[in-house]
């Protein structure tokens, strides 16, 4: 059966989150991949990515296009990245984003200090057999997380991967770089 998955599109790397999905799916006839910016585009989806971008922007577009309760109660399962991670949480250091509050986490934006922009890491991420290329723009890192939220991966920074129910975050970009074994792990849990 194919897949139905979302990409909330109202800031940040949605074209990357679009093809990354579209190519997770290639091989399953009947999936769908497409962007999200009204209440309406959630209906019948099995999945929503949250991208990377700027979380206190997304979340205040969230507010602005009436997307808090729906996003709040969307019923499949969340892929969310970096800015996602975020917004996914139910705690952030920064008043300016409200978190959805889908996975019970505190998050620190920007928890790689100023001078450091951006970083590559092989990562030992739970579940994966081979290390990951983890690739983190001004990420955040979860500082505790709670009960039932696996911790898949973390650096000396911070958590910087996890997993509750069907919904997954990362203070990384698994969209970019060309390997979607995270995709396929979050795929495999919707159990669609
Ligand atoms: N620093 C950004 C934020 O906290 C996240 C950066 C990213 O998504 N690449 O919103």
């Amino acid at each position: 059966m194919g897949v139905k998955v979302g990409v909330l599109a109202l800031q940040g790397d949605v074209a990357e989150h679009i093809a990354a999905f579209r190519e997770a799916l290639a091989d399953r006839s009947g999936s769908s991949v497409a962007a999200v910016r009204r209440a309406e585009d959630l209906a019948g989806l099995d999945a929503l990515a949250i991208p990377g971008g700027e979380s206190t922007t997304i979340s205040r577009l969230i507010g602005k296009n009436g997307l808090y309760e729906p996003l709040s109660e969307f019923e499949g399962g969340v892929f969310a990245t970096c800015a996602g991670m975020v917004l996914i949480s139910d705690r952030v250091d920064d008043p300016r984003v409200r978190p959805l509050s889908r996975i019970p986490m505190h998050v620190a934006r920007n928890a790689f200090g100023r001078q450091v922009d951006s970083r590559e890491a092989m990562l030992e991420v739970a579940g994966l057999a081979e290390p990951f290329r983890a690739i983190f723009i001004r990420a955040p890192v979860a500082t505790d997380v709670g009960p039932g939220v696996e911790v898949l991966a973390r650096i000396p920074e911070g958590i910087v991967a996890v997993r509750s129910g069907r919904h997954m975050a990362f203070a990384f970009h698994p969209e970019l770089g060309g390997d979607l074994r995270l995709h396929r792990m979050f795929l495999e849990g919707l159990g669609v």
